[in-house]
């Protein structure tokens, strides 16, 4: 970012900050005198103007400023480093307490008969109103003159407002030259001594003309403002350039992947008759999976790298897409001999799923198929690497272990990801930088906010699937509460007796505070009438070959109710599923719920309604009433974000990576910083 090496100076080299602080900083996400400057203040506080006391004692909440004597002071320690110093102020008008929490030296600086000012906010307590953890001031140190703005930052444990604000200060002497203008007595007042070189600045990424149209100050002169605010407009104008400046950094990154992936070259398989590709199928493609798969063929056949993503719903028919496009690929005709497609599953159970699902299809067309997962045998598996050395054309189905080194890919044309959510960052960044010279196709049915998708997926290209196959049964999800819950197992009862299938699902394995896990719950369940029909068990901590075999019982019918925990989310295609039980729904976020209820009401409809049965408290009412009223993901991710913030979302996401301004994520400006980036790398029309 900066060209300068002090910004990447740590925060050790000030004065204050030694091991332990340097950790704690570290905690807050500042290691650096770069991430001490451009650290965005979460508030402005303004200096209040004197009250009286008997006034402040009746303003709850409010931020207040006294003056008085001290009458008394009293101190406790509460054990550990935890202490508690009261200090009485008086005036003529009455009298309050200030509270000091775990701030021991505080003691020293009241006397009994001292004039004090006092800036803090005002609590109820036990025994009457009192001042939290105030500032304090004298005549000799008098606190900010009423009006005065401070910046209010984000602390923690043993880091204080004001051990923060030294710090940045002192940093913004190194680093930042001060601006012209500003009155001479703002600052930490240790100016650097005569004849040494000036600071070096922060390194503007913008030019004048770019920070004129967006109408937003230099980086550096908003780094001073943040900590000496001059004025609430210019105060909120230096935080959104600050705040673009973390954006910048992501925006750079993700637009520089996409036009290096642009500047790539890959196999262009030429062109393909989509109706005659798709002739084999069962069924008639939906308008948005044609166009979709013309997207893809598109790119196949564009002689640069696709790196695109594909939305769509649960049950929306991703899968027939992608191995549309997987035949395109592998399938040798007269122009183009034919490449290897690798299939990539989060889990050995959804493999399999896809490889005995569309074995038949690709086998019709021509097109060989294989597995390759944990349970493969031995010798299988020589013979499927040595074909994978060959460079035979085909389409080969599992887990991340397709990318383990020993397997070697003479041919690789296209990668596949089916629910790309689901795997690890990593794996994912891993994937991505495989993509030079080889096509990668993504797919997630978790339905992203078009803003939240270029945070996580500027990179790409994106496809919606926004429409549903037709002859699906309807799908009613419904909150169960009281005495309403006695009826589900004649529900269930009567749905398994016709040989349909259901789900009964828990958050987790044991019991906990507030809910039975799924081992409690089966033991239940077996010892109730539906055990008759047979009931499976599946969770995490169940092996993979056990889970295999209960899913394969289930899907055959042997046993027709499937408990577990969530692991039953990822892609289960069981058209016989029609109910689905979700217990302590209010552990799980709304997208996930989402997901899960996907899972049933899958076959074409046989009359009567499938049914999602949520179990959760009434706290939990808001979401579970969205659910009913909706089925429509983008919705659902719309909602859940705004209950769950769009910080945590894109941090789970990014980790790792840089989470400047993701923690107060602004979706326009992060859009401004991607047309930017987009406009300086001339891929201005991608992002449009
Ligand atoms: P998802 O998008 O969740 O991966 P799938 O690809 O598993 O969805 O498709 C769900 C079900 O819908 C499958 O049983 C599949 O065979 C069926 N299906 C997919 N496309 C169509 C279509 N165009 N018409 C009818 N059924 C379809
Ligand atoms: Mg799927």
């Amino acid at each position: 970012m900066a060209a300068s090496s002090a910004s990447a100076e740590p925060v050790t080299c000030l004065s204050g900050v030694g091991p332990a602080r340097a950790e704690r900083l570290a905690g807050l996400g500042i290691r650096t005198l770069l991430d001490l400057v451009l650290l965005v203040p979460r508030d402005l506080e303004e200096m209040p103007a004197s009250v009286p006391v008997e006034l402040a004692r009746g303003m709850p909440g409010e931020l207040v400023r006294l003056h008085g004597e001290v009458a008394a002071k009293r101190f406790f320690r509460q054990g550990g480093k935890r202490s508690l110093l009261r200090v009485k102020l008086v005036d003529a008008s009455g009298g309050i307490e200030a509270l000091f929490f775990n701030q021991p030296w505080q003691r020293d600086n009241f006397k009994v008969g001292d004039e004090v000012q006092l800036v803090g906010q005002v609590v109820t307590t036990k025994s009457g109103p009192a001042l939290a953890a105030p500032r304090s001031g004298s005549a000799e140190r008098p606190l900010p003159e009423p009006g005065h703005l401070e910046p209010l930052y984000p602390v923690t444990d043993g880091i204080g407002q004001d051990y923060l604000k030294g710090l940045v200060g002192q940093a913004l002497e190194r680093l930042v030259p001060r601006p012209a203008g500003l009155r001479a007595d703002v600052g930490a007042g240790a100016a650097p001594p005569d004849g040494s070189e000036p600071p070096p600045g922060i390194g503007e990424r913008l030019d004048p003309s770019e920070l004129e149209g967006l109408d937003l100050p230099g980086l550096d002169g908003a780094a001073w403002e943040l900590r000496y605010p001059t004025s609430r407009t210019a105060f909120e104008l230096a935080r959104r350039r600050i705040r673009l400046e973390g954006l910048m950094g992501l925006a750079a990154r993700l637009v520089h992947r996409r036009r290096a992936r642009l500047a790539g070259e890959a196999p262009a398989i030429g062109a393909v008759d989509l109706d005659e590709l798709a002739a084999g199928l069962p069924f008639q493609l939906t308008g948005a999976q044609a166009r979709v798969v013309g997207e893809l063929l598109g790119d196949l056949s564009s002689g640069r790298p696709m790196g695109r993503l594909i939305q769509g719903d649960v049950g929306s028919g991703k899968t027939a897409v992608a191995v549309l496009a997987a035949t395109a690929v592998a399938r040798a005709r007269p122009g183009w001999s034919g490449g290897q497609v690798a299939l990539m599953a989060p889990t050995e159970v959804l493999a399999e799923q896809h490889f005995e699902g569309q074995a038949p299809f690709l086998a019709a067309a021509g097109v060989p198929a294989r597995l390759l997962t944990g349970s493969t045998k031995p010798a299988e598996v020589r013979a499927l690497l040595a074909e994978l050395e060959s460079g035979t054309p085909m389409v080969v189905f599992g887990t991340h272990s397709l990318f383990s080194e020993r397997v070697a890919f003479a041919n690789l044309v296209l990668v596949i990801v089916d629910e790309e959510h689901r795997f690890g960052v990593e794996q994912r960044r891993a994937l991505r930088d495989k993509g030079q010279r080889t096509h990668l196709l993504a797919m997630t049915a978790t339905p992203i906010p078009r803003s939240l998708a270029r945070v996580l997926y500027g990179d790409l290209d994106l496809s919606v699937i926004d429409e549903l196959p037709p002859g699906r049964g309807e799908l009613r999800t419904r909150w169960v509460r009281g005495a309403e819950r006695r009826r589900i197992g004649a529900l269930l009862d009567e749905r398994l007796e016709r040989g349909e299938r259901a789900f009964w699902v828990l958050p987790r394995i044991e019991d906990g505070e507030g809910g039975r896990g799924v081992l409690t719950a089966r033991d239940w369940l077996l010892a109730g009438k539906l055990a008759r029909h047979g009931i499976e068990l599946v969770h995490g901590r169940i092996k993979p070959e056990e889970r295999r075999a209960a899913f394969a019982r289930f899907k055959a019918g042997e046993s027709k109710l499937l408990v577990g925990t969530t692991v039953i989310e990822v892609g289960v295609d069981v058209p016989e599923a029609t109910v689905i039980v979700i217990e302590g729904a209010e552990r799980l976020g709304l997208a996930q719920l989402h997901q899960l209820r996907g899972r049933v009401g899958r076959g074409a409809g046989a009359g009567e309604p499938s049914w999602c049965l949520l179990l959760g408290p009434k706290s939990a009412e808001e979401r579970f009433q969205l659910l009913e009223s909706t089925r429509d993901g983008f919705e659902i991710a719309e909602a859940d974000l705004a209950w769950r913030g769009m910080g945590d979302l894109a941090g789970r996401r990014q980790s790792g990576e840089n989470q400047e301004g993701l923690a107060e994520f602004d979706t326009r400006l992060f859009e401004r910083a991607l047309r930017l980036c987009a406009e300086r790398e001339g891929l201005l029309a991608a992002y449009s």
